[in-house]
């Protein structure tokens, strides 16, 4: 099915259905797809095979310098986006400058557009990188994916790359000491000779039990909205996810709802 790659270091502004007006920063390749995750779901498609990840990185410079000219020209015009998202072609902090970029774009944010905030969609997958972490904690939205408490079912969802550990990433999402949104894709999908659904009442019932261990201000659920990789996703109904939501707020959790 039809997925795409964002073709621009600076992307935008979009209507985020999450986020609101919304200017991407895409810290990837503008050609290739890059991520530590490769989710059935993914609006970039599945992860190159039998070619090598990695083609350019943009340089921080780079970043600094397209951030600038693109936010001056809104300014500009008056039009300040509600929110400066890093998300694009994979898995934003894995770029090795990320700490150093996060840094610019608050500098860059102060001074041209200062009601917009930050935020960095991620997979949650480098947190164990100082660097990374101390940054994510500067960020406004930080926003992390946790699709199922149930190891199995991320793998058959998000199909890491080796050496992904829940229970490891769950004792990191719990240092942000709340300072953390966590993230949740609802899928029904058959694939490789499984049926994958995380919306059966044992992965809810599960799921809120993990987030009252990492005890995130925020969560967000959602489902898909695009052309997905694999053709069997399914989209789960609004009234399903207001369902999902109701028992999370039930918990005592903030539950934005994106359907
Ligand atoms: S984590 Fe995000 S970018 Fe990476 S494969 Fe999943 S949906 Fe795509």
């Amino acid at each position: 099915m039809a997925t795409f790659l964002f073709d621009e270091i600076i992307f935008g502004p979009v209507i985020s259905r999450r986020l609101g007006v919304s200017l991407g920063i895409n810290l990837l390749p503008v050609d290739s797809k890059v991520c530590s995750f490769d989710c059935i779901y993914c609006e970039c498609g599945r992860n190159p095979k039998g070619k090598k990840q990695g083609n350019r990185l943009p340089e921080r410079s780079e970043v600094r310098d397209r951030l600038e000219e693109v936010l001056k020209e809104l300014h500009s015009k008056k039009r300040d986006p509600d929110v400066i998202t890093f998300a694009g072609n994979g898995e934003p902090t894995l770029h090795p400058g990320f700490a150093g970029i996060i840094d610019d774009t608050l500098a860059l944010r102060n001074q041209y557009a200062p009601g917009a905030r930050i935020a960095v969609l991620s997979n949650a997958t480098t947190l164990h990188r100082p660097g990374v972490f101390e940054a994510l904690l500067k960020v406004d939205d930080n926003i992390q994916k946790i699709d199922s408490a149930f190891e199995e079912t991320i793998r058959d969802m998000d199909c890491p790359a080796p050496g992904f550990q829940l229970r490891k990433t769950v004792e990191l999402l719990r240092k942000f000491n709340g300072k953390v949104t966590i993230q949740t894709m609802f899928i029904k999908a058959w694939y490789d000779g499984i049926t994958i659904d995380n919306t059966t009442d044992r992965e809810i019932e599960a799921w809120i039990t993990l987030l009252k261990e990492i005890k995130p201000s925020r969560v967000m659920i959602y489902t898909i909205a695009r052309d997905t990789p694999v053709e069997s996703v399914t989209k789960i109904p609004a009234s399903q996810l207001n369902e999902i939501a109701k028992k999370a707020k039930a918990a005592g959790f903030d539950v934005q709802v994106s359907g």
